[in-house]
């Protein structure tokens, strides 16, 4: 199966693009599996940077594929924030709880109708020499809730209202979520684009476990 490596230390996320690829036959390694790989600085000043970055370091460290990730929530009512601030937000040691407060304080007072906002995903494939081969972005819009409502998901889900489907993305399925967010609609424009290069990835099955390295 080819092997692909992820790199993101978010599990969540990671548990999430796995379940998109496993499908397509991809064997997805995240980057922590991966023995002593430096951590990448995300400063970039977009989320396609970010993804870009993270993928093109980590591929020449690795010399292996990598994709790289970068996402993020943008609220309108905050011109945009957190935008590709979201993982760290509320400043350092931030954490999906202490983010997710910091995000109702500062829309505290502004009503139902002005608190739209919208995920945003960016994709990057680069190759074990580091050049990026495919590029993409999703979005996913929906409505900033001033309670949170289910426990699925990740990040800001519990708070992400889908107008459509009258629930949060903390409790719609995730296989409602992988049809219809941003992270799938990136994937979805991704996955073609890397089904037309797959004969380019080696065919090593040498994992460890024998199979798919999603974390549990
Ligand atoms: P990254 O790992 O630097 O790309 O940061 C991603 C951050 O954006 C996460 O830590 C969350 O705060 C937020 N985020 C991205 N995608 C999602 C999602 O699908 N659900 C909830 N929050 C998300």
């Amino acid at each position: 199966m080819p092997e692909i490596i992820l790199a993101s230390r978010n599990r969540k996320k990671t548990r999430e693009v796995a379940e998109i690829l496993i499908p397509h036959g991809f064997t997805v390694i995240p980057v922590t599996e991966c023995g002593d790989v430096p951590e990448v600085e995300e400063d970039g000043l977009t989320f396609a940077e970010n993804a870009a970055k993270k993928a093109v370091q980590t591929a020449l460290f690795l010399r292996r594929w990598v994709i790289g990730e970068d996402s993020g929530l943008i609220v309108d009512a905050l011109g945009g924030a957190p935008g590709i601030y979201s993982a760290r937000y509320s400043g350092p040691g931030a954490t999906d709880e202490k983010n997710n407060e910091k995000l109702l304080q500062e829309l505290h007072g502004v009503p139902a109708e002005k608190r739209g906002a919208g995920y945003l995903c960016s994709v990057a494939l680069a190759d074990p020499e580091g050049r990026v081969q495919i590029a993409c972005e999703g979005t996913c819009r929906g409505r900033i809730l001033t309670e949170s409502e289910g426990i699925g998901g990740f990040g800001y889900d519990p708070y992400f209202l889908i107008p459509e489907y009258h629930q949060t993305f903390g409790r719609l399925s995730s296989v409602v979520k992988h049809r219809i967010s941003h992270r799938a609609r990136a994937f979805s424009r991704f996955l073609p684009l890397l089904l037309q290069i797959r004969h380019r990835f080696g065919d090593s099955s040498a994992v460890e476990n024998g199979g798919n390295s999603v974390p549990g």
